[in-house]
């Protein structure tokens, strides 16, 4: 935490932040003077991540529970954190699923709930919010992931949505950049978040997932949340003023290797 205060005055809205990479961006936006607008599916962690932000002096937060995969609770997103702050900077895209299975092990549901979470979702919140984001030349950052642009075996659906959401933050950046607004997508490798169990992997599985993470990220480890939500706000700040459009990898260099 730096508290430097970098975004005070500014209103930003976060999807499932009331877990990991989340949850870990609203702290840090709020140790630099956001307001929040925090929207998840479990009230309890959501208040809790809430709670925290709200430890940070003049930092007000509010929580609004949905399911991204149904479109009134979108739009009462939206509605919420307008009639809330009057106004949008930041739109943090990052809630998603993860769906382990190759073409043969997943089904259409499989694909239907990944791509409704993890990009049909994003499309509609992102048109919704872009009038206001206009209004204060604000900016969109995006949490695809290292499958996006590198083919992960066994993880077909998702690499696919990943990819959509990779060329969905290229082409928004080209055709928003007219009105000021710029748009960017962090693209992590292995961080340690309940994601995996989410998806169905036990404690086991889970742990040796991480420990095979330490082998293939060249850095030598998995990435932490916090370090996944200091390049967001990096992307969402002033110092990335010039930057639009951009697949930031927050890696451990993972992208650039080729197994040998
Ligand atoms: P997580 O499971 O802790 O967080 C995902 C969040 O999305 C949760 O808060 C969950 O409630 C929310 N969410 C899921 N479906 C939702 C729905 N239908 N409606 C509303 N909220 C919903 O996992 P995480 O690792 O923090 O994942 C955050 C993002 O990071 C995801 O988009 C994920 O794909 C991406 N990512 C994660 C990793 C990793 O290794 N953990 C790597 C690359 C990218």
């Amino acid at each position: 935490m730096s508290n430097s205060n970098m975004f005070s005055g500014k209103v930003v809205l976060i999807t499932g932040a009331s877990s990991g990479i989340g949850a870990a961006t609203a702290i840090h936006f709020a140790s630099e003077g956001a307001s929040l607008a925090l929207t998840g599916r479990n009230t309890q962690n959501l208040e809790e991540i809430a709670r925290k932000c709200e430890e940070n002096k003049g930092v007000k937060t509010i929580t609004i529970v949905a399911d991204l995969n149904v479109e009134d609770d979108i739009k009462n997103i939206v509605e919420r954190t307008i009639n809330t702050f009057g106004k949008l900077d930041i739109l943090v895209n990052n809630a998603g699923i993860f769906k382990i299975g190759t073409l043969e092990e997943t089904s259409v549901q499989d694909y239907d709930a990944v791509f409704s979470t993890n990009i049909r979702s994003v499309y509609i919140l992102t048109k919704l919010v872009v009038p206001y984001l206009e209004k204060t030349k604000g900016n969109i950052v995006n949490v695809s992931s290292l499958a996006g642009t590198r083919p992960l075996p066994g993880l077909i659906v998702y690499c696919m949505a990943k990819a959509a959401l990779n060329q969905f933050t290229k082409c928004l950046a080209v055709e928003l950049a007219a009105k000021q607004i710029r748009v960017n997508s962090v693209n992590p490798g292995t961080i340690d978040t309940d994601i995996f169990r989410r998806a169905g992997m036990n404690d086991e599985e889970n742990k040796q997932y991480l420990a095979r993470g330490k082998a293939i990220h060249p850095l030598g480890r998995v990435g932490q949340p916090e370090e996944v939500a200091m390049s967001i706000a990096f992307l969402a700040s002033s110092q990335a003023s010039f930057t639009t459009g951009e697949t930031l990898a927050v890696d451990g260099g993972r992208n650039i290797v080729c197994p040998r």
